[in-house]
């Protein structure tokens, strides 16, 4: 009989109900006991919905995130937390985000005021863990309460728990060292705590324990490896079971270290590693589990069983009871349940499988394996079905766009010339001063404008009343840039709820959830687009409200578009052809809308790729293979214009080392990204690679609620004068200023524009 597992719920809720809780909760609107039997609520409803499976994870719950739980499950606790008032879910909140909640902070005066822990991505998905702190002090304390406390309510609830804990070395992998010091030396001081927790697992009767490792799928240093086995021998005669659990690629050659410590099982994410089965099944010990991630627990669509069982089928032959099946990785990165669905397309709808639906797939899967596919043939027929509904379907299949494809070559991707040919051309015609001043496209999102889309959304405001409000907002947006006296206007992007979204509903060959929640961060989450057929643009997208923004004003008007890459990688994408292809799509796409722009008369265009960075692969070897069609998709969608056009783009981060050649290879004429908060040392990458083209590097920080004085802003440009050559500079914010209220955004533009004033005339 094959064992069936699960390695993680999303556990925000299916309505968001833990976002809402805790948002109460923070705001002091409802209590601690009410907060902690929504946990205990959402907890109970998560294992009933898995109790199909033989082993349910407890402890991938978590009020903030699991890293953070695991932090404090380890005594590593921030010293700039400690010794506060309060207690433990306090002191979680605080480093979660810089306060508790409302009522825990009486002592705002005496200890207020901490600095929240920092937030990176989980590996290569769009979720944010809290980044753990270390020193070369660091002393690690169990504490087991969380999970002693999650496991005796699932015993209650008679589910067969199976604790998941992250491991050590991905844990300190995870980490940062505050102080520089050696991670790994802290392995010593960590492992006792370890196995004093897996003893007390073994106490409370556990029998097995899922221990994530997901480093396994990156490239690890020597020293790294050697730690892999110092730590898992010092796991030996623990009394429980170890899973040692890996996700999100291949092992490569981690899996010969993978498949010789001294666990009780593997489990690989077949979804990315299915060649590695084989090899894996022959390297494991006789008395080995291999636990297959089969279901793909990152995407929303149904697997298809017919195939999955193909290659299962001689794996159980083989295995027998030490086959355990499971999605490839923790379903926190899908959403919960697809029967809420109701405006969905059916047909659309019937490809689709979230959370709950993959869990069916699971127990199908193991009907088929345990007891033949006879015994599931409805289930299986009506899977075969959809599958092949959704390959021939006309709405994935547009022969116009495949034709599209075939034509792409490399002309498609050049300028007409190079880039300081086209500077003049673009000088003689836009007249920009030194020092151009400009924003990064969007202005305040008021109630008033979020009102005005939302009612037109419901039908409640007709097209016409919807088109005057967004044109009031515009023409508020251009006269107030007028009086701050910037250079390259903007529109200020009323018009759209998200950079993303925006676009992909006017694409075909997009769809939209209504609950598609997918935790982002804390309570934070975002309903990703479904990107499932060929992409196409019906009509222009922004056009008419760019050419109403220029309509308004002598200065140029920047036209705004989300870039192909960014698309993608917020996007749910189709898992029947490579990300690259979908990219393409996209790009060609967007491209037809910068070319409609240019025609309509708009002289500068600007296509955000602030999500590029983020679809770096895990595995360095394969940076370059992306970079490659990311860059070659940007280029296609921009450089389709004459010389006179000015592309702009724009990037939300500034850690650009490692990847500076592929942005020089967009050959953007402007790129405006995130500085202001590193003091412009982060420009040293463009100063060694002697960037060619013209750069803003953001000098007002969109992210706090302070106001940039006139002399920073200055002092910041003249360290960017340093590394940049000053006639290549442009003056702007770091980011887009939707998030900010016009009382803030006006006193910090008009010294931004003070202060390129003064950079002007000190340059002459
Ligand atoms: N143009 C977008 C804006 O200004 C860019 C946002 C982003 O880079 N995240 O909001
Ligand atoms: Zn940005």
């Amino acid at each position: 009989m094959v064992t069936t597992h699960n390695l993680g719920f999303p556990r925000i809720g299916a309505k968001r109900e833990l976002k809402f809780g805790l948002e109460r909760y923070w705001k002091g609107e409802s209590s601690r006991d009410e907060l902690e039997a929504l946990g205990v609520e959402l907890r109970a409803r998560h294992w009933t919905n898995q109790q199909a499976l033989d082993l349910v994870p407890v402890g991938d719950f978590a009020f903030y995130d699991q890293v953070l739980d695991m932090s404090f499950t380890l005594g590593n606790l921030p010293e700039r937390v400690q010794g506060f008032h309060g207690d433990t879910l306090d002191n979680y909140f605080r480093v979660a985000r810089g306060r508790s909640a409302q009522s825990a902070e009486e002592h705002a005066g005496c200890c207020g005021g901490v600095a929240a822990g920092e937030m990176t991505k989980w590996f290569d998905t769009n979720y944010h863990y809290i980044v753990p702190e270390f020193t070369a002090n660091t002393q690690f304390n169990l504490d087991t309460s969380r999970l002693s406390e999650q496991l005796r309510e699932a015993r209650t609830l008679g589910v067969n728990a199976k604790p998941v804990i992250v491991g050590p070395l991905t844990y300190l992998w995870l980490g940062k060292a505050k102080d520089e010091s050696d991670k790994l030396a802290l392995l010593p001081r960590l492992m006792p705590v370890y196995r004093a927790l897996l003893s007390h697992f073994k106490a409370l009767g556990v029998e097995w324990v899922q221990i994530d490792e997901p480093i396994l799928v990156t490239e690890l240093e020597p020293a790294w490896r050697e730690a892999f086995k110092t730590a898992y021998e010092g796991f030996e005669q623990r009394g429980v079971k170890l899973l040692l659990v890996t996700y999100f690629g291949e092992l490569k050659d981690n899996l010969d270290l993978a498949c010789t410590l001294p666990v009780d099982g593997l489990h690989i994410d077949a979804i990315n590693a299915r060649d590695e089965l084989a090899l894996a099944a022959h390297k494991l010990p006789a008395q080995s589990v291999l636990s297959v991630g089969a279901i793909n627990g990152r995407n929303i669509w149904k697997t298809d069983l017919g195939a999955t069982l193909d290659w299962l089928e001689p794996l159980a032959r083989q295995l027998g009871e030490r086959l355990w099946i499971a999605p490839s990785c923790s379903l926190l990165h899908v959403p919960v349940d697809l029967a809420s669905e109701e405006k969905l397309d059916a047909g659309i709808r019937s490809w689709l499988a979230f959370a709950l639906q993959k869990l069916d797939e699971l127990n199908v899967l193991a009907t088929a394996l345990n007891a033949g596919r006879d015994a599931v043939a409805v289930e299986l027929a009506a899977n075969a079905a959809a599958i092949a509904a959704r390959r021939q379907s006309p709405r994935v299949n547009n022969p116009a766009v495949k034709a599209a494809m075939a034509r792409i070559d490399a002309k498609l991707g050049n300028r007409q010339s190079a880039y300081a040919e086209r500077a003049t051309k673009q000088a003689a015609l836009l007249r920009l001063p030194a020092f151009p001043t400009t924003t990064i496209g969007s202005f305040p999102q008021t109630a008033g404008i979020r009102q005005a889309r939302s009612h037109y959304k419901s039908g409640a405001l007709d097209y016409a009343a919807y088109q005057s409000a967004m044109r009031a907002e515009i023409e508020h947006s251009v006269r107030e840039q007028e009086a701050l006296g910037l250079d390259v206007l903007v529109h200020g992007e009323a018009e759209r709820n998200d950079m993303v979204e925006y676009f992909g509903e006017q694409l075909d060959g997009y769809a939209f959830s209504q609950f598609g929640w997918v935790q982002s961060y804390g309570s934070r989450c975002v309903k990703p687009p479904i990107l499932f057929g060929d992409i196409s643009r019906p009509r222009a997208m922004t056009v008419e409200w760019i050419t109403y923004a220029q309509s308004l004003t002598n200065k140029p008007m920047k036209g705004m578009l989300t870039g192909p890459v960014t698309i993608l990688n917020w996007s749910f994408v189709r898992d029947d052809q490579p990300r690259s292809m979908s990219c393409y799509q996209l790009a060609l796409a967007i491209r037809e809308e910068v070319l409609d722009l240019e025609k309509a008369g708009v002289r500068v265009i600007q296509i955000d790729e602030a999500a590029l960075r983020e679809g770096l692969p895990l595995r360095r070897a394969q940076w370059a293979e992306y970079l490659r069609w990311a860059v070659e998709s940007f280029r296609i969608t921009a450089n389709g214009v004459a010389d006179e056009t000015q592309i702009h783009t724009h990037m939300c981060y500034s850690e650009f080392n490692d990847i500076i050649a592929s942005i020089a290879g967009m050959d953007a004429d402007v790129i405006t990204i995130e500085t202001s908060r590193s003091d412009m040392e982060l420009l040293d990458a463009f100063d060694h690679f002697k960037y060619p083209n013209e750069i803003g590097p953001g000098v007002y920080d969109i992210h706090s609620p302070n106001i940039p004085t006139e002399a920073h802003i200055v002092q910041l440009m003249q360290k960017a004068a340093e590394r940049i050559p000053a006639g290549r500079l442009w003056v702007n914010p770091d980011c887009g200023l939707k998030t900010r209220q016009w009382a803030e955004v006006i006193p910090a533009l008009t010294n931004m524009v003070a202060a390129a004033k003064a950079l002007r005339s000190q340059a002459h």
